[in-house]
């Protein structure tokens, strides 16, 4: 008998502390949230597809990768950051002559967006909350053998404060019923300066692997993309990027702990330092990236009108 009392004057004492430490509305929020489930799709092709026929807008967040604070890699003078904004501020454009599609462009050269900017900075504790809820689902998975961890290509860990804008936007994803998430980056390879001609070249896109929500979608709108670039891009020659669609559960931006209720796609549009991009003259830059701009635009059309 004591042993139950003690039990449960435990658990009273957590339920008290959760109510007590966390602000009602970011337990609130915590409950409500409905992100992805393993084993059931968060989103469809066909749902997305019905969407554009009926009419309804479709919601495209576009995120240039890196931030001012962490710009990625970068060649002469030239940041990835750099290339991600312009190339972003053009697709962004692009998805916006199509009036079905609701465009958010998430950082301008000013920085993020003023909600977005805002929301990470005061959901601080909600958007931790929730990549530790997510996470702890996924590993009881992995831990009773229905999901198998995956990895493909090592990736750099993200730093505490990018890994916070990244989770942070896909929550306000989640929130805001985004419909699919583009990140844009541009690649490099650790030890590249020490060849004289460097190894890599070429596009990549980094997808959902399979056992993720919004993996399916993705990967049909991801195939769309790639077939566009292929149309004037070479893809990447590097070993790991073969297959050119790649599938991945680490990346934060496509969702992984299956963050992300939405379609997303990473793509690694080249090498920085390739001569068409950031050793290119500021015009010949322009050029290629609008090139990028308008055959990623043309590929996510593509996928409405299947
Ligand atoms: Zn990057």
């Amino acid at each position: 008998m004591k042993k139950y009392i003690a039990l449960v004057l435990v658990l009273l004492v957590i339920i008290i502390s959760i109510f007590f430490f966390f602000p009602t509305h970011l337990v609130a929020k915590i409950l409500n949230q409905t992100a992805s489930v393993f084993f059931i799709d968060s989103i469809t092709s066909k749902d997305l597809r019905e969407k554009y026929d009926n009419k309804k807008p479709i919601k495209i967040l576009v995120v240039p990768g890196h931030d001012q604070t962490s710009y990625g890699t970068i060649d002469g003078n030239v940041r990835e950051l750099d290339l991600n904004l312009e190339l972003g501020r053009y697709l962004a454009e692009r998805l916006k002559r199509n009036d079905k599609f609701e465009v958010i462009l998430a950082q301008t050269e000013d920085g993020f967006r003023p909600e977005l900017a805002e929301y990470f900075e005061q959901e601080k504790g909600l958007i931790w909350q929730f990549k530790e809820q997510k996470a702890a689902i996924m590993d009881a998975l992995i831990g009773e053998g229905k999901i198998n961890r995956k990895v493909v290509v090592d990736h750099i860990s993200a730093s505490n404060d990018t890994a916070l804008k990244l989770y942070g936007l896909n929550h306000w994803a989640n929130e805001n019923k985004i419909d699919l998430v583009i990140h844009i980056h541009f690649n490099d390879y650790p030890g590249r300066r020490q060849d004289s001609i460097p190894k890599y070249a070429g596009y990549a896109l980094y997808l959902p692997e399979q056992q993720y929500s919004n993996s399916k979608a993705s990967w049909d709108i991801g195939r769309d993309i790639a077939k566009s670039l292929a149309t004037e891009f070479a893809p990447s020659n590097h070993p790991q990027e073969s297959a050119v669609l790649i599938p991945d559960q680490e990346l934060i931006a496509i969702g992984s702990f299956n963050t992300l209720d939405g379609a997303s796609v990473l793509v690694e549009y080249g090498y920085i330092y390739e001569p068409t991009y950031a050793p290119a003259t500021p015009a010949v830059r322009s050029e290629n990236l609008k090139r990028l701009a308008a055959l990623t635009a043309y590929g996510v059309t593509n996928f409405f009108r299947d």
